[in-house]
């Protein structure tokens, strides 16, 4: 029988007064032979917290991993992990333990002596390591593994093997740097929901990175949108989703429609460069892009005795997605592309006229990424 409180030295603590941190990185800079892989990067982790590092390739995420970890030095920045400013320590020293996307177990121990080997490395009596090892075991539901060669077991299995050896010293935090991305998709679905039921189990800090968006939204209490080595963004998977903060944001987040332009004289009305205009609920100043999701935007049928809109135009392509149907509209003389979703399952066929009804609580506009 597991008891919920062993593995949970750092429960998630919530007052109204200063929030207790288990991670705060400030002033991250890194390059590599010149070149910058995190430039000025500021995180803010609460203790219990599940918090997604997302971006694509390149944008640094796993650097500022290694850097979390004690694996890389930074060049500039400090880095303090529950209270201590551990930016000067070797990884051994930092209550940190990180799990790799293809598992670093060791091949020749059994399961049992692979999740016991951190509390090997401390000190920690044979007895106790044993006890350890198999409620770590049973919180992974691996019961009754432990004298399984590692050799043995499944992709999923050895992913739950090495969750559990991260999870038995008891860190301050567990940093995973793309667990999930050697399983095949299926597999990869499941141990999302896993590592999240997990964490809350467990109520300790993990720091996940990932470059896919579906995943950091799915398990994260907190996600950080990375960009050429910056935070573009950071917020609720809600808050982010919902109001993106940047152009590259809304694009990484799949946002369909990205028309380019400028706001008029009046601040709601932004004139795209093909000289579409479209109302914004919200003005913002300095605004360069207009971002519409798709799944917002209701095309009609152009029928005789219905007014069309502002934006009514001809259909360019039509694709059936299953739960909808993605109609792209060449919208006005000048010929922008407006996509949206059929309405009422109407079937449009290429070179039907369309209207388009675009809410403009849902039209965001959006100032430029940093340059650089
Ligand atoms: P991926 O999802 O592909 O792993 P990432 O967002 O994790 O990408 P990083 O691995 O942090 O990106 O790399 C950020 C940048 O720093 C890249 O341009 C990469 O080539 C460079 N970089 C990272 N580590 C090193 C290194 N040890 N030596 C030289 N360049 C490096």
């Amino acid at each position: 029988m597991v008891r919920g409180n062993v593995l949970d030295p750092h429960p998630r603590v919530r007052t109204l007064g200063p929030v207790s941190l288990s991670l705060e990185a400030t002033g991250i800079h890194k390059a590599f032979a010149g070149a910058p892989a995190l430039r000025g990067v500021d995180l803010r982790v609460e203790q219990g917290e599940f918090y997604a590092l997302v971006g694509p390739s390149g944008c640094g995420k796993s650097t500022l991993l290694r850097i979390v970890g004690g694996h890389e030095r930074p060049d500039e920045g400090r880095i303090t992990i529950a209270g201590r400013d551990v930016t000067d320590d070797p990884p051994e020293r930092r209550p940190v333990h990180t799990v790799f996307q293809h598992y670093a177990l060791f091949p020749h121990l059994s399961v049992e002596d692979n999740v016991a080997f951190p509390l090997r490395m401390q000190g920690v009596g044979r007895r106790e390591r044993r006890a350890r090892a198999r409620e770590s075991l049973e919180m992974v539901r691996l019961p009754g593994y432990g004298r399984r060669s590692v050799a043995t077991l499944s992709g999923g299995e050895k992913q739950r093997v090495a969750l559990a050896r991260a999870l038995v010293p008891r860190p301050a935090i567990v940093l995973l740097d793309e667990p999930l991305g050697a399983l095949d998709l299926q597999l990869r679905r499941a141990m999302q929901d896993e590592i999240r039921d997990l964490q809350r189990r467990v109520g300790l800090t993990f720091l996940h990175v990932t470059h896919d968006q579906e995943e950091a939204f799915r398990l994260a209490d907190e996600v950080a949108v990375l960009h050429r080595g910056r935070v573009a963004q950071q917020g609720t998977p809600r808050d982010v989703y919902r109001r993106p903060a940047t152009p590259f944001v809304a694009a990484f987040l799949g946002v369909g429609n990205l028309l380019e332009g400028r706001p008029e004289a009046d601040p709601r009305r932004f004139r795209t460069a093909q000289g579409l205009v479209l109302e914004a609920a919200v003005p913002v100043a300095g605004a360069t892009v207009a971002a519409i999701r798709e799944e917002t935007v209701t095309v009609h049928p152009e029928r005789a005795g219905v007014p069309s809109g502002d934006l009514s135009g001809v259909v360019e392509d039509v694709a059936f997605l299953g739960a909808m149907t993605r109609v792209a509209v060449r919208v006005g003389g000048a010929g922008a592309s407006v996509c949206g979703v059929a309405a009422e399952d109407h079937v449009f066929h290429r070179g039907d006229r369309a209207t388009l009804r675009v809410d403009p609580d849902d039209v965001l506009l959006l100032r430029p990424d940093p340059v650089g």
